[in-house]
């Protein structure tokens, strides 16, 4: 390790990822100054927050996050503003599926005063006919789709124009606590600094695990795809953005879908459970072709607005919490920032927002995201 020297940042933030990015990106605005550290390059597709889109959402089973989705929603248009770029678009949400995750879903949207609408599976039949209903069903009109890689290239431009500094290629070794300040190694560098962010997605664990009592963390390898529109299902406005729970007809089986238009790339559809393991140090971008069949299968069956023989598929980190909850909180000079289980995207600027604050001295008061 070479001698550590004092940072002359406010700030260092690991992990040039959509939170890493939106925490410096907060953190510039306030006028602190902020050094983002990157391992790959900006349009890596090595982590979590690659790729065309992500669903955005009001409407979930628990309360805390219809409420951060809220915050975000305005953090999201606070961005789009000052950047003029379009990041999330309110095309609409449905959710189907077991009654009583329907029921908690649309009783959550309703506590906070916003729009729904319970459906029969007939008239969603009859709305959305590229995919097939057959239970209960809640549509939020605020619901849609949020533009991924779109998003992180615009908090990093920002972060620069906001006088931060960012370090792409650059991979931190270790991070060491010493007392009130935490130090920083990088190859050529070692730096000591009074706040050290850590949002470093299916790596933090190692970055920090032995400073801070971490709940477990499971990184795992997703493999969404994306489905080419049969003939007359090809208006990107017959498609809200969807999550599709449970098999109704085989109650056996377990699992959840989700799925949104991706501009220029078709229908992308993925399982929310269904991953293999992950080798990070050896990690492998080959296709697992018996997940592609299966929800080839899937797909034949419930979208007949889909080829299920027209597939593109693609590979992403999902870091998942047992709760699928975040970590968000701070120990001295380390804050840690881990908002994957799979739906951390929507939030993106409000979990900047919040990780910001706990690097500025504050506390987490929601039970669900400390240590
Ligand atoms: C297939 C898939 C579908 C998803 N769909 C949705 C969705 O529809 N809606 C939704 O809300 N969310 C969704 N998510 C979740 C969302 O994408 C993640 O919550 C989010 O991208 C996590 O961002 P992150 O910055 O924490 O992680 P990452 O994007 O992985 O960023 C971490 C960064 O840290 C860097 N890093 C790690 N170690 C070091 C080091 N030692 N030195 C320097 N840099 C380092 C990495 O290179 C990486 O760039 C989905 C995720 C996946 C994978």
């Amino acid at each position: 390790m070479n001698a550590p020297k004092q940072s002359e940042y406010d700030h260092i933030v690991v992990g040039g990822g959509a939170m890493g990015a939106a925490t410096a990106w907060q953190l510039a605005k306030r006028g602190r100054s902020v050094l983002l550290i990157e391992q790959f390059t900006q349009n890596h597709d090595s982590g979590s927050s690659h790729g065309g889109t992500r669903i955005f959402r009001l409407g979930h089973e628990q309360q805390t996050y219809t409420s951060l989705g809220i915050a975000a929603l305005d953090l999201w248009r606070e961005l789009e503003a000052e950047s003029n770029e379009t990041l999330v678009e309110l095309i609409g949400h449905v959710d189907h599926g077991p009654a009583e995750i329907v029921a908690e879903i649309e009783s959550n949207l309703k506590n906070q005063g916003l729009a729904c609408e319970r459906m029969s599976p007939n008239a969603a039949n009859e709305r959305w006919p590229g995919i097939t209903f057959d239970a209960n069903v809640v549509y939020s009109p605020d619901g849609g789709r949020a533009h991924a890689q779109r998003t992180v290239d615009t908090l990093w431009r920002r972060i620069v124009e906001l006088g931060g500094e960012i370090w792409d290629n650059t991979e931190v070794a270790a991070v060491q606590i010493e007392g009130e300040y935490a130090i920083v190694e990088t190859v050529d560098q070692t730096l000591r600094t009074k706040s050290v962010v850590v949002a470093a997605g299916a790596w933090l664990p190692r970055l920090v695990g032995h400073h801070v009592s971490l709940r477990p963390l499971h990184a795992v390898r997703a493999q969404p795809s994306h489905f080419a529109p049969r003939p007359g299902f090809d208006d990107i406005d017959m498609w809200p953005t969807f999550i599709h729970r449970g098999l109704s007809a085989q109650p056996e089986v377990e699992n959840s879908w989700y799925g949104l238009w991706t501009p220029g790339e078709g229908v992308k559809v993925g399982s929310h459970l269904v991953h293999d393991e992950l080798d990070l140090d050896n990690r492998s971008f080959a296709i697992n072709r018996k997940f592609e069949s299966a929800l080839q299968n899937y797909v034949a069956q419930w979208y007949p607005g889909l080829d299920a023989d027209k597939v593109t598929s693609t590979t992403c980190i999902y870091t998942n919490e047992p709760n699928e909850h975040f970590i968000l909180d701070r120990k001295g000079p380390l804050t840690v920032c881990s908002p994957c289980s799979g739906h951390g995207f929507k939030y993106v600027p409000a979990i900047g927002k919040i990780t910001a604050d706990l690097a500025m001295g504050g506390t987490q008061s929601v039970k669900e995201w400390q240590f």
